[in-house]
Formats: structure tokens, C-alpha cells, sequence
């Protein structure tokens, strides 16, 4: 199986749900920037305290520093330990420094999944999700109906709706994207490397077809 994959696509598209599940269920390392860059923020590195500084403002940190944190982070693995990357490259600049610099340490990417998805998709599953404030269970007002509206099934709790999952900001989220990140997909069909997972179907199907893609 090939241990070197990116998962690309719009938030919403569900590979972050694939990629946790790919985790627990496969023992794939999932490399995650975001997490990475909260460790070190939290830890107070140099890194971090720069890193910080664009978080607290609530905006997207810049290329090299993620590309820098990336570096340091990968810089311990052993090409045969893999990972799996959802969220990064987020970029045009930070994929082609990051393939220069990761081929000649033979971390090279072997496999690209992007998971296909129109922005209507993407707003009725957002906006429709509702999770318990109590337990933390995640429902979808159309597609995971909770038995009683607004009570979780669980534990009785009252099902409540992220303050950024509303539709002004899903739409301006998804242009960012748009603009960003879609380009990648052309960059790596080029490559080679990129397989398409249909990101409409229901989340046990992108799992299913992840891992045929996977073993391909
Ligand atoms: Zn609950």
C-alpha cells in the first residue's frame, strides 16, 4: 500500500472525516498541520510564537511558516513510516517547495486523493449539521436526523449549530479555496498522481473507495 498520500478538497468535502478514520481504524499517521501548529504555539517555540501571532487574528498563517513547521516535523520521519496529510499543502507555493524539498530525502508524495464536491454540496451538509452541546455527538438536520428535533438520541442533550458553520461563512471559506487551493488538483493530475474520490456520497462509500484507491 502506498503510505505517502495527501487528501485534497474543499472543507466540508468529508476527507477529514475519512482521514480520522483512516487513523483509528488503519494506523496511518495522520499529519495534520493544523494540530502541529497548535503543539507548538502551545509549547512557545519561535515557531510557534510567530505562527501564533496570524491565529490570534483569525487568519491563514503564510507559506513559509507552514512550510517551516512542516519541514521540522518531517525531518523526523523515516521515508518508510509514511503519512497522511489532510489540510497541506494548502497552496500552490507551499506544494512546489514542499515537493523539492521532500523528493531528495525520498519523502516524496506517492499518491493524491481529491475529494470531489460543488459548493452547494458543501453548504447543505455545513449548514444542515447540528452537534450535541452535552455529549459532543454530530447529527445533520437532513441526512442524521436525531429521532427528537433539537435532543440528541444519546443523552437527551440540545443539539446546537457551530457559530461558523452558517452559510456567509461556508461561501466565503469555499472561495478561498476556490482561489488557493483548487489549483492543486491540475497540479498534481499533471504529476500523475491524483485520484478522484466522488465526495457526494455518503461517508461509509468515500470510505470504501478511499481504500480501493489506497490499495491500488
Ligand atoms: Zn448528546
Amino acid at each position: 500500500m502506498r503510505r505517502r498520500v495527501i487528501l485534497l478538497g474543499p472543507p466540508g468535502s468529508g476527507k477529514g472525516t475519512v482521514a480520522g478514520r483512516l487513523k483509528t481504524e488503519f494506523g496511518f499517521d495522520h499529519f495534520s498541520t493544523g494540530h502541529w501548529l497548535r503543539q507548538e504555539v502551545a509549547k512557545g517555540s519561535a515557531l510557534g510564537r510567530q505562527a501564533g501571532l496570524f491565529l490570534e487574528r483569525g487568519e491563514l498563517v503564510p507559506d513559509e511558516l507552514v512550510l517551516a513547521l512542516v519541514k521540522a516535523a518531517l525531518s523526523q520521519t523515516q521515508p518508510d513510516q509514511g503519512y497522511l496529510s489532510d489540510g497541506f499543502p494548502r497552496t500552490l507555493a507551499q506544494a512546489v517547495a514542499f515537493d523539492t524539498w521532500a523528493e531528495v530525502r525520498g519523502l516524496g508524495i506517492q499518491q493524491v486523493i481529491y475529494f470531489e464536491c460543488t459548493e452547494a454540496l458543501v453548504l447543505s451538509r455545513i449548514t444542515g449539521r447540528r452537534s450535541c452541546g452535552n455529549c459532543g455527538r454530530v447529527y445533520h438536520v437532513a441526512m442524521i436526523p436525531p429521532k427528537q428535533a433539537g435532543r440528541c438520541d444519546e443523552c437527551g442533550g440540545e443539539l446546537v449549530q457551530r457559530a461558523d458553520d452558517t452559510e456567509t461563512v461556508v461561501r466565503k471559506r469555499f472561495q478561498i479555496y476556490l482561489r488557493e487551493t483548487e489549483p492543486l488538483v491540475e497540479y498534481y493530475r499533471k504529476q500523475g498522481s491524483l485520484d478522484v474520490v466522488d465526495a457526494s456520497q455518503p461517508s461509509d462509500e468515500m470510505m470504501t473507495r478511499t481504500m480501493t484507491l489506497l490499495h491500488r
